[in-house]
């Protein structure tokens, strides 16, 4: 199996890197469908298998591991056929298109991340968007146009998906009209307003919830959320980043998701059992089946 601690996360100053104790488990289970596993973090790391067995026992009975190069690609995918709770998500990261572009290698890397996109267990194409925050203006025609090229693999692959938007709506908006959306569009990590939850709603786009929305400065997501069609939403860790309240700046991990889906919950004020179902039957029609037998692989 693919080996942990591919990635180590370095941004520690000033965090508290003790672990989180388990919360109290979901009524019914429901997946993460953003995280990646490949990082370590804080003090007491988890390797994926242990990851996996701590968000069962919570309720959380799947993930999608999602890459964001080529190596992290292979990863995902590689864990993805080790590991029946687990699909993977396949793709260069908006701030790594630039730097490849540069490289001369941007070409080469999209051919390998189309070539991973046809394996049974790669179920989304992502994360790959846009992000103005961390990408200046040199950056932006090599990201849009690897954008572009993402979205023609996941369609290709009739597989979702996954965006990451960072300050950058009214282009991700623009650059999925004008290419064509895959019919399982996802905004990973959601970060718009009301406006855009409308947008996506009259477009059949999904909005994915994360830690962000149990944040306090965070009442623009609650409210994007009362927006959301019920049946366009989803939720995530994107963990090791993003840990939900009240544990905010500490490691993350799926087992933490059960804080946020509460949290949409109450947001939604309905029982949180329901919340759980729809958010369950709203990913797997996004993902298909996690059990293998079920999506019709062959079996190893
Ligand atoms: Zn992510």
């Amino acid at each position: 199996m693919p080996p942990a601690g591919l990635r180590k996360r370095h941004q520690t100053e000033g965090r508290d890197l003790t672990r989180p104790a388990s919360p109290e488990p979901l009524p019914f289970a429901v997946y993460d469908n953003h995280a990646h596993l490949e990082f370590e973090d804080g003090f007491d790391q988890l390797d994926p298998t242990e990851s996996l067995d701590l968000a069962a026992a919570v309720g959380v009975r799947g993930v999608v591991q999602v890459g964001t190069d080529l190596e992290t690609s292979r990863w995902s995918a590689a864990l993805a056929q080790h590991d029946p709770r687990v699909l993977a998500a396949v793709a260069l990261h908006p701030n790594e298109a630039p730097k490849l572009f540069e490289q001369g290698q941007l070409s080469a890397h999209l051919s390998e991340i189309s070539r991973l996109a046809a394996q049974p267990r790669v179920r989304a194409v992502g994360e790959t968007g846009l992000d103005f925050f961390r990408t200046g203006e040199d950056g932006r025609a090599a990201q849009i146009e690897s954008f572009e090229t993402h979205i023609e693999i996941a369609k290709a692959n009739k597989i979702a998906l996954q965006i990451h938007d960072r300050d950058a709506h009214d282009e991700v908006v623009a650059t999925l009209k004008r290419v064509g959306a895959p019919e399982k569009t996802v905004f990973h990590c959601f970060s718009g307003d009301a406006k855009l939850a409308r947008i996506c709603n009259d477009n059949g786009w999904y909005m994915s919830f994360a830690g962000t929305m149990t944040f306090k400065n965070a009442p623009t997501l609650r409210e994007a959320l009362s927006v959301a069609k019920p049946e366009l939403t989803l939720t995530e860790t994107d963990s090791p980043f993003l840990t939900p309240e009240p544990f905010r700046g500490r490691p993350n991990a799926p087992y933490l998701l059960p804080h946020t889906v509460r949290r949409m919950a109450d947001t939604l004020d309905e029982d949180l059992e329901a919340v759980c179902a729809r958010v369950a039957a709203n990913t797997e029609r996004v993902y298909g089946s996690w059990d293998p037998a079920e999506a019709g692989e062959v079996a190893a």
